[in-house]
């Protein structure tokens, strides 16, 4: 089985979004602009809740998925679906937007702690003015694996060693595992040579791909894989804790504008005029 090389590393860059939330952002930047199918990538949190607490009040989406998993801290959100609700550590926010959702999301710290994931996914055209969803799925409820040696695997979506993740009738057919991986291990993870994968590196260092042929990385750091059948990362003597996700890239022409994602240009401006004439919510 051929491992994955590493193809590109990624520092993510700080970048301000929302009402002034301070974020590390490594997917939509000017050096990584798409990873097909994912659109977005940000990483927040910090010790100073004034970095965040502006939050994101109320927004719209259009044409795409945005998954939240969080790590310490809470958001309280609302959407036009009706749904509101707190999402605490563990707990993961699944939400398509389809043709048209308005939601926000607003963190406060929790002992101080505020720490979470938003990664965007596409929706291919033909799902893209679907009807909204929102699935909340509690840290209780993400299956999770636990190895001999040591290993954590939290199984947000796909599947790992027989065991099926909390969220897996999404369309890009996406894995999302958190890995917590010991110093001294190795962990392989079988990914389908048509997707797209990526890790993320947020505590300790490792090697990806080959060890014998690529440094070590340190966190923080997103890891683009090259094509292959499995991903390999293994750890010296210092433990890591990273993301992996994978999903089927879409290969269709993207337009996007802030919050809506879409094929054409035309679906962007028809996006702005549902918006101002008052009948994006259906
Ligand atoms: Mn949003």
């Amino acid at each position: 089985m051929a491992t994955r090389a590493v193809r590109m590393l990624i520092e993510p860059q700080m970048v301000i979004e929302g009402a002034g939330v301070r974020l590390k952002r490594s997917i939509a930047t000017q050096r990584l602009d798409y990873l097909d199918p994912f659109l977005l990538f940000d990483h927040f949190g910090s010790d100073n809740p004034r970095d965040y607490i502006a939050g994101f009040p109320l927004h719209p989406h259009r044409g795409i998925e945005t998954v939240t998993y969080m790590l310490a801290g809470e958001v309280d959100h609302r959407d036009s679906l009706g749904n509101e609700g707190t999402i605490g550590a563990g707990d993961v926010q699944w939400m398509t937007s389809g043709h048209g959702i308005m939601h926000e999301e607003m963190p406060r710290p929790v002992n101080g702690q505020m720490e979470g994931f938003q990664l965007w996914v596409n929706l291919p055209a033909r799902l893209k003015m679907s009807p909204p969803q929102y699935r909340g799925v509690s840290a209780a409820d993400i299956p999770q694996v636990r190895k001999e040696d040591g290993t954590e695997v939290k199984i947000i979506a796909g599947n790992f060693e027989d065991v099926d993740g909390a969220v897996n009738e999404i369309v890009a057919d996406p894995a999302y595992l958190d890995v917590s991986l010991p110093a001294n291990s190795e962990f392989a993870y079988n990914v389908p040579v048509s997707h797209l994968a990526f890790a993320y590196l947020f505590r300790g260092s490792a090697h990806f791909g080959d060890p014998a042929t690529l440094d070590v990385v340190h966190s923080t750091m997103l890891v683009v894989f090259d094509q292959g059948e499995k991903i390999v990362v293994t750890t010296a003597a210092e433990a890591a804790r990273f993301l992996v996700v994978c999903g089927q890239p879409l290969h269709e022409p993207i337009a996007r504008y802030g919050p809506f994602v879409m094929n054409t240009r035309a679906e962007i401006e028809q996006a702005i005029q549902d918006l101002n004439n008052g009948t994006f919510v259906r």
